[in-house]
């Protein structure tokens, strides 16, 4: 086995990106990073998908320590009844300890998870994966017409609905202490569409 040190393997392009950060970012900040340094209190929960093209900060113009992001493939949030644990502490914290007063769970377009959920029972699989997005199966069902953007969008709807089985989430909402807005994201645009539960319908948020 060769020497191995990690550091060394990362892509120059990122230790350059660091470098840069230290220099501009952190050198024109420090009164914000030193604020940072003793504690968070974001007032939005962010829930959206692992891609790397959909990143929360960035759409919405948000600064350091405004979001708390939980990000997994395809935006799931299981039932309460799966007892999973990362999602539900990271739902807990947020909203019992931190207490956000929004959550956005966000989909977004030419989702990979949504494409395997596509797939699910058609081609092979990676068990976990197929595992996984199998949390996201009433949205097959929910969706009028079964197109990536339809089921994504559906995903959503359906995700939120899971958001209201944990009693923290359910409690701070009909308390009127917590909103859930659900949200789609078009890459190619760079758009944020939200969703009306009133209309039923897609809105461009801005
Ligand atoms: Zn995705």
């Amino acid at each position: 086995m060769p020497d191995h040190n990690d550091s060394n393997d990362l892509p120059d392009s990122l230790r350059e990106g660091h470098m840069r950060f230290l220099q501009n970012d952190y050198a024109n900040n420090r009164e914000l990073y030193a604020h940072l340094a003793d504690g968070q209190s974001p007032k939005v929960m962010w829930i959206g998908c692992a891609d790397s093209r959909v990143p929360a900060e960035r759409i919405l113009g948000a600064e350091l320590g405004d979001l708390f992001l939980l990000r997994n493939v395809a935006n799931i949030v299981p039932p309460l009844a799966a007892d999973e644990a990362s999602v539900g502490s990271a739902l807990h914290f947020a909203v019992d300890q931190l207490k956000v007063s929004h959550v956005v769970i966000c989909g977004h377009s030419d989702c990979g998870g949504m494409k395997a959920l596509l797939q699910l029972g058609k081609v092979p699989m990676d068990r976990m994966l197929s595992s996984w997005v199998e949390y996201a199966i009433p949205a097959l069902e929910d969706c009028e017409v079964q197109s990536l953007e339809g089921v994504a969008k559906a995903n959503v709807i359906s995700q939120s609905e899971h958001l209201l089985e944990y009693p923290c989430v359910k409690d701070a909402v009909a308390e009127g202490r917590l909103a859930i807005h659900a949200c789609y994201y078009e890459i190619g645009i760079g758009r944020l569409e939200q969703y009306d539960a009133v209309s039923k319908t897609w809105n461009y948020m801005v």
